[in-house]
């Protein structure tokens, strides 16, 4: 259901066909290679399925989807743009100037998402991230992020607020989330050497500036900080052990992405993915490594914590993570929904449509009608689009399916 677009979905390909054959703006010869696979966006937002009915139940905090998985994390899109062009999400060929952005009235603004928030919270959500998009981008960010952390979890605990952020505002911006009541943020950065990074973002963004924006966090009293980097093998996999090293021993959890077929737009090619166990066996011929067990049920990083001489995981040096989403997938504990800038319910991170919550909303549904909304929609979900990844029509290598909404819509 979730990777299949409909028939009806009206498509930006006649003009991404013709920005296939134009030149590409950057100079840089991975881009053009790049741009010479990028594929015609599809635009999966136009069209909404409809929200089954669903009797109008007291939310429990106990849900369960059609394989038994409960629902805890919400994922917020708070914006469709950004001030990259990481060329794995938002390659500039597609996202240029001429990309139709969503009009402001079109998104969910910050009393209808705290409405929406305390309804899956009541359905069992204790975690709530922020995304995008670039999240800092939204105007008034902390004012959202205060009015979320009036919210309780059924247990009656404050739900756990996190951000995930490129780093760019975040020097501007840490003091006034932390003050508003963030409680962790995670800083994405594909690598330390200023040209990788720079190539990287594809917008020419100087990675001191995120360096910057990770020491004012840390200042201003995020603890736990994490940073995400996605590999590319061809791209930044000789980052992987100087940002290992950077971090190590700073109390900064280091987590590196595997590069994934996300979103139709990416060119993604499996041959560019490096393989996690790969990657650990790189960082442990340099550094010792100790497999440590999951912090929390659902986690997606596979933990490893630095070893002292003896041996042991050695606290004080900290940890690193691996999400193996292409190589090892997660999708049995996975307990994650996504509302999307304009306020859609995506049960997969490859979801090619979502239920438009939105229209309840604004349609005049009471806390009862979303609430049974919610309900019905996440007791319908059989969503395990990893690992079926090999099996579907459209395996890696071949393309990506037909409407496969992007990353920077639904949310990392
Ligand atoms: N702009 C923010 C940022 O970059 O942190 C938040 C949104 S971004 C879509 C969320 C996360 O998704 C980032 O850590 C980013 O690196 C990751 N991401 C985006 N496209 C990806 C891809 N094709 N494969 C793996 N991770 C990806
Ligand atoms: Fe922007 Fe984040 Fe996507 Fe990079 S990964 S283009 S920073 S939304
Ligand atoms: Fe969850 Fe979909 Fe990712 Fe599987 S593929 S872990 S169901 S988001």
């Amino acid at each position: 259901m979730a990777h299949a677009a409909s028939e009806n979905v009206p498509t930006f390909q006649a003009r991404g066909a013709l920005r296939q054959r134009k030149a590409p703006t950057g100079g840089v010869r991975q881009n053009r290679a790049m741009a010479e696979r990028v594929i015609p966006l599809v635009d999966a937002r136009v069209a909404a399925l409809a929200v089954p009915a669903g009797r109008a139940a007291p939310a429990s905090g106990h849900l369960a989807d059609t394989l038994g998985r409960p629902l805890r994390d919400l994922r917020i899109s708070v914006t469709d743009r950004c001030n990259f062009r990481c060329n794995y999400c938002m390659p500039k060929e597609v996202f240029d100037k001429e990309h139709a952005y969503l009009p402001h009235a079109a998104l969910l603004r910050f009393e209808e998402i705290t409405r929406l928030a305390r309804v899956f919270l009541a359905h069992g959500v204790r975690k709530i991230r922020l995304t995008g998009g670039e999240p800092l981008l939204r105007k008034d960010i902390e004012e959202l992020v205060a009015q979320l952390a009036t919210l309780r979890t059924v247990d009656g605990s404050a739900p756990e607020l996190t951000l995930t952020t490129n780093g760019s505002l975040l020097a501007r911006k840490a003091h006034a989330l932390k003050a508003a009541g963030l409680d962790r943020v995670t800083v994405s950065l594909d690598g330390l050497d200023d040209a990788v990074f720079r190539r990287m973002n594809d917008v020419d963004f100087p990675v001191a500036d995120v360096l910057a924006g990770i020491d004012t966090a840390r200042a201003a009293g995020f603890k736990g900080l994490k940073v995400n980097m996605v590999v590319k093998r061809g791209s930044n996999e000789h980052e992987i052990l100087p940002m290992a090293r950077h971090f190590r021993g700073t109390g900064t959890t280091l987590r590196f992405i595997e590069y994934m077929d996300v979103g139709a737009t990416n060119g993604w090619r499996m041959d560019e993915v490096l393989p996690s166990r790969e990657l650990v066996a790189r960082l442990r011929a340099e550094l010792p490594l100790v497999p440590l067990a999951p912090s929390a049920p659902g986690e997606t990083a596979e933990r490893w914590g630095y070893a002292d001489a003896s041996g042991r995981y050695d606290p004080r040096l900290g940890e690193i993570g691996v999400i193996s989403s292409v190589t090892q997938a997660f999708c049995g504990a996975c307990n994650r929904a996504r509302l999307s800038t304009e306020g859609r319910m995506y049960l997969c991170l490859f979801a090619g449509q979502g239920y438009d919550l939105r229209a309840l909303l604004r349609g005049g549904a009471d806390d009862a009608a979303l609430s049974a909304a919610v309900a019905a929609i996440w007791q319908g979900r059989a969503d395990r689009y990893s690992e079926l990844r090999a099996s579907l029509p459209s395996a890696p290598g071949e393309g990506p399916p037909r409407g496969r909404v992007e990353m920077s819509y639904i949310g990392g």
